[in-house]
């Protein structure tokens, strides 16, 4: 069933030039990018957004870092995108991601909130990510967006 996720490149990805390349694999998979944008972030978001995370002792280093730079927020659509999305991006950890994925190619294998990317962990999160990210309010019982 085709479905929506929420894609976001982190500032490292952004300042090592790799959106277009990115983007590419996206496409490649068959998935089609219905929204992009390049902003910076605020910590309020960013506090929602990782609220899972928010008390763990690397929460003030990763926040940091995630307001260092620009972000491309995307909507990315197409059959099972969201475990599609995660395959490509490859496991948390960089140093743990196979070659040929996002993470494994691209990712800091020291430093590991430096992973590049963020991909949404199910279509109900995917869906409250879109909404918090693009200011949209979604009727969640519809699949279609655009
Ligand atoms: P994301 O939500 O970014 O797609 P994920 O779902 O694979 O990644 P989460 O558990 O949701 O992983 O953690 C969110 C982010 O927090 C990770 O992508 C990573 O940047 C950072 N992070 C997670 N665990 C650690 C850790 N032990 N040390 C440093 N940063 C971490
Ligand atoms: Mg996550």
């Amino acid at each position: 069933m085709k479905e929506y996720t929420y894609i976001m490149i982190k500032p490292d990805g952004v300042r090592m030039g790799l959106t277009e390349e990115i983007i590419k694999r996206i496409h490649s998979k068959g998935f089609e990018i219905k929204l992009f944008d390049v902003r910076k972030l605020d910590g309020e978001i960013l506090d929602e957004h990782y609220a899972h995370i928010k008390d763990k002792p690397f929460y003030p280093t990763m926040k940091e870092f995630m307001l260092s730079d620009y972000v491309v927020p995307m909507i990315v659509y197409g059959e099972n995108a969201v475990q599609g999305m995660r395959d490509l991006m490859g496991p948390t950890k960089s140093s743990e991601a196979p070659v040929g994925t996002i993470r494994g190619d691209y990712g800091n294998k020291e430093v590991i909130n430096e992973n590049v990317i963020h991909g949404s962990d199910s279509r109900e999160n995917a869906l409250i990510e879109i909404e918090r990210f693009f200011n949209l309010k979604l009727n969640h019982g519809e699949d279609i967006i655009f």
